[in-house]
């Protein structure tokens, strides 16, 4: 049976962040001010090498994992990233390898990937509209290529394509409809995420959250959705479909209505810290366990179990209440989403 934490939370899935850098500066995510180039980003040597990634998630699997997220920064940028896959997809017990990206490099890539093993892809993409696009990712990335990207991806088999849009007040709060139009019709599905208070960096208000309540009456108020039943117990998007039948859309509500009381992941930084949380202050080091020759892997796998059964984090339920850890938290570049 999987590990279960304070609350009964089994361990299930594994985030691997395998790069903290990216090619974008997205204004919610890596604002170009921090990011800049004398930003501290890891030092090659500082990485778990791809041995180090799957060693440790087989021993991630042997506890009850069975999804995997690559993720990251931008884990396209990470070379020889299908090797990588290739390398997870081989491990007894993993079901279900996706990657999230912000698709920019997945023209050139997606046919590798799926080669290797990769079973979905998620796409980041926040407007619809080449303006817009660009104030948000910052470097005057056009919106044509992840486009490209996406079907890329579609036509290698990784259907459906999942799209997620961060929608921020302000920022791109007007893209709402644009993108649904869009991606009406498609096989892809469009998912919502509320903007979210992760890292220090990116000057989160509460004021900023377009809410999912928000979101649906936006759509709902041009083409009439429904509520659909979840795929699965602790699936974060809500579901709705189109009433006219053009298709589903997702709405994840990590501010507004949370969901800790289900959340089964685990994050891997890509210097080897376990966070038990998305909003956690700090990691706990693996790497030098790890790199430590008289570790074996039932001693790794010791470590990790005593880390998750003592974990009780539900930030996101905590968050707006009185009780909420006021705290430094580490950044989603660094961690992954
Ligand atoms: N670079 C890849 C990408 O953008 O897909 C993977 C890493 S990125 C950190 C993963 C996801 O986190 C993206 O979909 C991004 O939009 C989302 N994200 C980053 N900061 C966020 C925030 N403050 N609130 C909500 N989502 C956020
Ligand atoms: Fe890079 Fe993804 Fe963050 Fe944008 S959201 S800055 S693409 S890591
Ligand atoms: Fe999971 Fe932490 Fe997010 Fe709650 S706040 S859903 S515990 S990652």
């Amino acid at each position: 049976m999987a590990t279960q934490d304070i609350f009964g939370r089994p361990l299930q899935d594994l985030r691997i962040s395998v790069t903290d850098r990216c090619n974008f500066r997205c204004v919610y995510c890596m604002p170009k001010e921090i990011f800049g180039s004398h930003y501290p980003f890891l030092a090659r040597r500082e990485l778990l090498t791809f041995e180090e990634i799957t060693r440790l998630t087989r021993v991630f699997a042997g506890l009850g994992v069975r999804k995997l997220r690559i993720t990251g920064g931008e884990p396209l940028v990470r070379k020889d990233l299908p090797e990588l896959i290739e390398m997870l997809a081989n491990i007894d017990g993993i079901e279900d390898i996706t990657l999230t990206t912000n698709a920019s490099l997945l023209p050139q890539h997606a046919q590798a990937l799926v080669d290797a093993g990769l079973n979905r892809v998620t796409v980041s993409l926040d407007a619809i509209d080449d303006d817009v696009f660009k104030a948000v990712n910052d470097v005057n990335w056009p919106v044509g290529p992840v486009l490209e990207g996406i079907e890329a991806a579609s036509e290698a088999g990784l259907n459906p394509v999942k799209v997620n849009m961060v929608v921020k007040r302000g920022m791109n709060e007007g893209q709402i409809v644009p993108m649904a139009e869009y991606f009406r019709k498609t096989p892809h599905i469009l998912r919502y995420i509320e903007f979210m208070d992760v890292g220090n960096s990116n000057g989160w208000r509460l004021d900023d959250v377009v809410t999912a309540a928000q979101i649906r009456d936006a759509i709902d108020a041009v083409w009439p959705i429904e509520p659909l039943e979840p795929n699965y117990t602790g699936e974060v998007a809500s579901r709705y479909r189109y009433t006219d039948g053009a298709g589903e859309i997702g709405i994840i509500s990590s501010v507004s209505e949370p969901f800790c009381s289900t959340c089964t992941r685990a994050r891997l930084a890509s210097q080897g810290q376990l966070f038990t949380c998305l909003f956690a202050g700090r990691g706990f080091d693996l790497r030098t366990p790890l790199r430590d020759d008289s570790v074996d892997d039932e001693q790794l796998a010791e470590i990790i179990r005593g880390v998750w059964r003592q974990r009780e984090d539900r930030y996101s339920e905590q968050r707006t209440s009185e009780t909420a850890p006021l705290q430094w938290k580490v950044e989603m570049s660094h961690v992954g989403g």
